[in-house]
């Protein structure tokens, strides 16, 4: 194939103890490291490895976001990406209408696959590779943990509850993918240096003439209740009372 796209969303870094806004709109970004989505990561390194067999001519990265989303597009350079698209957009965005987003620089750069985590990790919807697959009329499988590159078509094993899933989708097809996909590389320094070279596509959301207004309405964020602190058995026996103390066994 020629081309591989791969999403790539910025997100709050995954070692970070998320802090929610003290009027709990949301969670608190300003200051806090941030990070490409570790899936999409994942998803990239996979791009790279099918280039480096010599299965695709030219991998591209795309993010949507505010104008800060070129630190994560140029980590992806760094890893090899050959060029990104930036299509800036300050407000938050739902899965739907960063499909649609993404739907049109599918139908500008036609990509012979399209690579996507399977979720974002700050708002876990699961959602947009799913919706870009009806939108495109493109095959697809999700939650991808191994992928192999056949003339015109991909064998893709799934993680699924009940084990391991094969399929086989023909080309073009949208793939997400999963934790135990592969393990990204790390970057270098040198490659650092020659990422900020390589070409930035910088577009405007509000160009595409898609409504990005939000359709779901967010209510409150707030932190989980905390753990209560654990408490020390001497024996089974007291093991049991206080399960039954709790109301979790009968007898
Ligand atoms: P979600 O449906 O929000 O859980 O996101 C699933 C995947 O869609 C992510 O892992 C990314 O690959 C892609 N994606 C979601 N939001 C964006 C975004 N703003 N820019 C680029 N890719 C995105």
């Amino acid at each position: 194939m020629d081309k591989i796209l791969v999403c790539i969303k910025r997100v709050v870094d995954y070692n970070i103890k998320i802090r929610i806004k003290p009027d709990e709109s949301g969670v608190i970004t300003e200051g806090v490291k941030m990070s490409i989505n570790p899936f999409d990561e994942i998803a990239l390194e996979e791009a790279l490895r099918v280039k480096e067999s010599g299965n695709a001519n030219e991998v591209i990265i795309v993010s949507i976001g505010p104008d800060d989303c070129q630190q994560q597009l140029r980590t992806g350079l760094a890893m090899g990406a050959d060029r990104a698209i930036l299509i800036q957009h300050d407000h938050i965005i739902e899965p739907l209408k960063v499909a649609k987003l993404l739907h049109k620089i599918v139908e500008q750069e036609n990509p012979g696959l399209i690579l996507l985590g399977k979720q974002a990790i700050d708002d876990d919807c699961n959602q947009t590779g799913q919706m870009l697959a009806e939108l495109c009329s493109y095959p697809q499988a999700t939650f991808a943990s191994e992928l192999t590159v056949n003339e015109n078509s991909l064998k893709v094993i799934r993680e699924v509850d009940q084990g391991l899933e094969t399929l086989e989708v023909d080309l073009p097809a949208i793939v997400t993918t999963d934790l135990r996909m592969n393990e990204p590389r790390y970057v270098k320094l040198p490659d650092i240096m020659k990422a900020k070279k390589k070409p930035m596509d910088v577009m405007d959301a509000n160009d595409f003439e898609i409504s990005l207004e939000p359709s779901i309405k967010v209510i409150s964020v707030t932190p989980p209740p905390p753990r209560e602190s654990g408490i020390m058995l001497d024996g089974v026996d007291q093991l049991f009372v206080a399960l039954k103390d709790k109301g979790l066994i009968n007898e």
